[in-house]
C-alpha cells in the first residue's frame, strides 16, 4: 500500500530508495514538501520560517552527489526535513552579517528576529548527512506546553482536524510531518514534547536516552531533562534519523561518550523471547476508553508476535507530575535569566537597567513562561529550597530507582503515550493543571532519563492514538525493535490525515 501514497507522504525509506534508483530527485521531494507548505502551512501554522531558495539549492547539490553515485552510506542524502525552532541555525557569517540562514525564536517574542552566529549540533549533523533543511517549525514558547497554544506566533492546528491541537510542544514538527510538509523533523522532549504530539498527530516520535544526543544549540528549557529526537512516519525512519543525530559531542557536557550501535540492525521484526512489562499505574483514571482499548490491543499484537507480557508496578508514578513541575520550572527560571534585553533578542531600550529588564521580560515572555519562572523562582528561594526543590530531587531518585529495578526484570515497558486523543483548541487553555495532566504518562520517562518512543496504534473517534515503548538507558535498540515489530504487524504505518490527499 505505501506505494499508493503521494510522494510527500511516504517514508524516508521509500523515497530514499527512489532517490538512489534515480527515479525521483531531491528537487522533486523538496518541491513536493514546499508545495504542501504552500497549500497547508499557513492554515496549520506549522512553520515559523521557511528557507525555500536554500532548500532548493541544497536539493540540487544532493542530486549532483547522487548522480556521482553517492548516497549508499547516507540514507538522509537529499531528504527534506524541518527543525523545531528551538534548535539554533547559523544565520550570521564570520563578520556578523546575515548569511541567508534562518532565524531562531523558540516560539517567543523575546527572541523575535534573533539570528544566531553558530549552528546547533542537530543542524550540523543533519547537514553533514546531507539532508535538506526546509525551515523551522512552530512550538510552544520555550517548549513549555502540551498543545502548541503557548506559541507567541499562534497555535498550530492538527492536520486531522483544524479545530484540534496537534499536541505540544513540538506541535509544528508533528503537524508538518503528519501533513507531508517534511519527511522528518526534530523535536525536543523534556516531559513528553516529542512523544505526545506524535501520538496526537498519528506519527512516530522518539525521545532517546538523556545524553544520547547532543543538546548543543538547543535553546535550554530544563537542562537536566531536555533531549532531542526525531518525529517521523515509521519506526524504521526513527532509527535512520537517530543514527544521524546520536553520538558524543564534547560541546555538551552531558552528552555521553558511549558507542552508538547500528540501529537499523535492531529492526529484526522479531520479539520472540522478549519480556515486556505493562505498568499498571499508567492506565490512569480519566484515560479515554478508546485510548485504553487501542493501547491494550497493541499489547495484544506484541503478545501474538511471541513477546511475554507481564504486569509490573511503578508505585511512584503518581508523584511524577509534582516532581516535574518543581524541577523543570526551577531549571527554567535559571535558564531564562539570560533574556535580559542586553545581550541579545528583544530589548525595551530603556536607559535604566532595572527598568529595561522589567519591560523587556514583561513584554517578551508569554503567560505560561512567566508562570513557570515564578514557580521556579519560588521553589528555589531561601526557606523553600529544601521543602520543594531538594524534596523533588529525592523523589526523582526514587522514580529512577523504580524504573531501574523493574527494567532489570523485563526488556522494555509498554504504556499509553497520552490519556486522550487530540482535543479542541482552547479546551484546556484556561486550566494549567488540566493541561499538565496530559503528560502524566510521558514525563516520568524524562525524570528517569530513559528512551521512549510513541507509535501509532489505531484511531479512537477517528483520531490517532499512540502507545509508548520505554527502554533501559542507552538501549534504544530494543525500543526500536519492539516498536518496529509492532508497526510491521499492525500496519498503522499508512495512517495519514485527510490533508494527505488531494
Ligand atoms: N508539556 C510538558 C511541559 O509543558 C512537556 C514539555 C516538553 O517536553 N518540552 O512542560
Amino acid at each position: 500500500m505505501p506505494g499508493t501514497l503521494p510522494l510527500a507522504d511516504r517514508t524516508i525509506a521509500e523515497v530514499g530508495e527512489l532517490l538512489r534508483r534515480r527515479e525521483v530527485s531531491s528537487r522533486d521531494l523538496t518541491e513536493a514538501c514546499l508545495g504542501r507548505i504552500a497549500r497547508d502551512g499557513e492554515r496549520l501554522n506549522t512553520f515559523l520560517a521557511v528557507g525555500e531558495e536554500r532548500a532548493l539549492a541544497a536539493a540540487d547539490a544532493a542530486d549532483a552527489a547522487l548522480k556521482d553515485g553517492g548516497g549508499a552510506d547516507k540514507p538522509l542524502l537529499g531528504i527534506p526535513y524541518a527543525l523545531k525552532d528551538i534548535f539554533v541555525t547559523r544565520a550570521l557569517d564570520d563578520d556578523g552579517q546575515p548569511n541567508g540562514g534562518l532565524p531562531t525564536t523558540a516560539g517567543s517574542r523575546i527572541l523575535e528576529g534573533y539570528r544566531c552566529a553558530y549552528a546547533s549540533s542537530a543542524e550540523e549533523r543533519l547537514s553533514n548527512a546531507r539532508a535538506v533543511l526546509l525551515g523551522k517549525t512552530n512550538l510552544d514558547e520555550f517548549a513549555m506546553g502540551s498543545s502548541n497554544e503557548n506559541s507567541a506566533y499562534g497555535p498550530v492546528h492538527n492536520p486531522w482536524d483544524d479545530r484540534l491541537v496537534p499536541g505540544g510542544s513540538s506541535g509544528g514538527s508533528a503537524a508538518a510531518v503528519a501533513s507531508g510538509q517534511a519527511f522528518f523533523a526534530t523535536g525536543t522532549d523534556t516531559g513528553g514534547s516529542i512523544r505526545q504530539p506524535a501520538s496526537l498527530s498519528g506519527i512516530v516520535g522518539f525521545k532517546p536516552t538523556y545524553g544520547r544526543v547532543s543538546r548543543y544549540g538547543m535553546v535550554a528549557f530544563a537542562s537536566s531533562l531536555d533531549q532531542c529526537g526525531p518525529l517521523v512516519r515509521s519506526v524504521g525512519d526513527a532509527a535512520t534519523v537517530l543514527q544521524a543525530l546520536a553520538g558524543h559531542d564534547p560541546r555538551d557536557s552531558t552528552s555521553v561518550d558511549t558507542p552508538v550501535p547500528d540501529y537499523g540492525a535492531a529492526l529484526t521484526g522479531d520479539v520472540r523471547g522478549l519480556k515486556l512489562g505493562v505498568p499498571r499505574e499508567y492506565f490512569v483514571a480519566g484515560m479515554e476508553p478508546g485510548v485504553e482499548a487501542a493501547v491494550r490491543s497493541a499489547i495484544g499484537v506484541l503478545e501474538g508476535l511471541g513477546a511475554e507480557i507481564v504486569e509490573v508496578s511503578l508505585p511512584s508514578t503518581d508523584h511524577g507530575l509534582a516532581t516535574y513541575y518543581i524541577i523543570t520550572p526551577a531549571e527554567a527560571s535559571a535558564n531564562l535569566a539570560r533574556y535580559d534585553g542586553v545581550r541579545y533578542g528583544l530589548s525595551a531600550g530603556d536607559d535604566d537597567l532595572i527598568e529595561n529588564y522589567v519591560r523587556t521580560r514583561g513584554s517578551g515572555f508569554g503567560p505560561e513562561v512567566k508562570r513557570r519562572i515564578i514557580l521556579g523562582t519560588y521553589a528555589l528561594s531561601a526557606g523553600y529550597y529544601d521543602a520543594y526543590y531538594v524534596k523533588a530531587q529525592q523523589v526523582r531518585t526514587l522514580i529512577k530507582a523504580e524504573f531501574d529495578s523493574v527494567l532489570s526484570g523485563v526488556d522494555a515497558l509498554l504504556a499509553p503515550t497520552s490519556p486522550s486523543v487530540a482535543f479542541k483548541i482552547g479546551a484546556k487553555a484556561d486550566d494549567p493543571l488540566l493541561m499538565y495532566l496530559n503528560d502524566a504518562c510521558t514525563l516520568p520517562v524524562n525524570i528517569a532519563g530513559l528512551p521512549g518512543i510513541s507509535v501509532p496504534c489505531g484511531l479512537s473517534d477517528g483520531l490517532p492514538v499512540g502507545f509508548q515503548v520505554i527502554g533501559r538507558a542507552f538501549d534504544e535498540s530494543t525500543v526500536l525493535r519492539v516498536a518496529d515489530a509492532y508497526q510491521r504487524a499492525a500496519g498503522f504505518i499508512d495512517l495519514r490525515p485527510p490533508t494527505a490527499y488531494g
